[in-house]
């Protein structure tokens, strides 16, 4: 397999960097001096991340492109419809990392209802000497609404249940196999909500699928959750409803220009932001790196893709 090129766009995981370099050849975007060179030629195969994937001008610019294995189950970055009309083949890194990224969700309804990073700066600046700190929002029983009942949307759901929350979801289609109540309209769902989790996949569809008259919905009791991608939310929208307190918070691990986070939302203390970490432990990285890989053997040992998507 050494003799296969492959090109890594994002200096990510360097454990999946040291597998890739073990296997095949590597070749890195980012130190590539110009990307049309004689290297080009002989790259079958793209590794492509949440921040860069392959987009049509990349495409173009490798003739013997077979395969864009990506470091992500989002393929947002990806174009998909090119890659089908070129005959290349693409993967993703499905199931291995929606655990951690449902675990994060609940991280972030706990850390912005219970207040979990204001309490820990109150602490940490000596103010608890002077005073208690202020009462917080419960979340066990809450009404909880999930915007894309996909594989992390469920898990997301199962664990709401465990803190007796009632779940309902907005997706393309109802699962008749599943109890929760459906609501063909998300800004239904938002009215009847007291927390909402935006867990769906970015499409042209989706894209800003939290607009104004959603967040309104939701009101200023209300909490949004983002664990999918930034794009889903029109950003100065939910930055104005926040400040101006027709929302009631938000916890926040994906951003429309990440890595710039919009600085209204540091003075807010009833938002919580994290840096797109939703499947960031060491664990997962592991599993997800081993998955790119073994999906660009099977490629290349003609074998059946593991996780085929194009
Ligand atoms: P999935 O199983 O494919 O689920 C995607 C869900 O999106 C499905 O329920 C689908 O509805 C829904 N959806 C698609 N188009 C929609 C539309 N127009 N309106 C409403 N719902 C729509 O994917 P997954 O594994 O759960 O992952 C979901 C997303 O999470 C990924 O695409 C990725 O962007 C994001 N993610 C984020 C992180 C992070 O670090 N924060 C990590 C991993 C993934 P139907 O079931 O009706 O088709």
């Amino acid at each position: 397999m050494k003799s296969m090129g492959v090109l890594i766009t994002y200096p990510m995981s360097t454990y999946l960097q040291h597998q890739l370099h073990n296997r095949f050849t590597l070749f890195r975007l980012w130190d590539l001096p110009n990307k049309f060179n004689d290297e080009v030629g002989s790259i079958q195969a793209v590794v492509g991340s949440t921040h860069v994937g392959a987009d049509r001008q990349l495409i173009d610019s490798l003739p013997a492109l077979e395969i864009v294995s990506s470091f992500s189950i989002g393929l947002d970055k990806v174009d998909l419809d090119y890659c089908k009309q070129r005959g290349i083949r693409v993967t993703n890194t499905p199931d291995v990392l929606t655990d951690d990224v449902a675990d994060l969700a609940i991280g972030l309804i706990l850390a912005t209802l219970r207040r979990i990073c204001e309490s820990d700066r109150y602490v940490r600046n000596g103010l608890w000497k002077q005073n208690d700190f202020k009462l917080t929002m419960k979340f066990s029983g809450k009404k909880v609404g999930i915007v894309g009942l996909g594989r992390i949307g469920t898990a997301i759901a199962k664990r709401a249940e465990s803190f007796n929350c009632s779940i309902s979801y907005h997706s393309r289609s109802k699962k008749p196999e599943l109890k929760y109540k459906y609501f063909p309209n998300i800004i239904e769902l938002a009215s009847n909500s007291e927390i909402l989790v935006v867990a769906c996949s970015l499409t042209d569809e989706t894209h800003h699928i939290i607009n104004r008259e959603v967040i309104d919905a939701l009101g200023p009791k209300g909490v949004l959750i983002n664990i999918g991608r930034g794009q889903h939310v029109d950003e100065p929208e939910l930055v104005a409803a926040l400040v101006e307190g027709r929302l009631g918070g938000a916890g926040l691990d994906v951003f429309e220009n990440e890595p710039d986070v919009p600085e209204e939302l540091f003075r807010l203390d009833n938002v919580v932001v994290v840096p797109h970490i939703g499947s960031s432990t060491v664990e997962t990285e592991t599993d997800m790196a081993d998955l790119v890989v073994r999906n660009l053997e099977a490629h290349f040992s003609k074998k059946p893709l593991l996780t085929p998507v194009v």
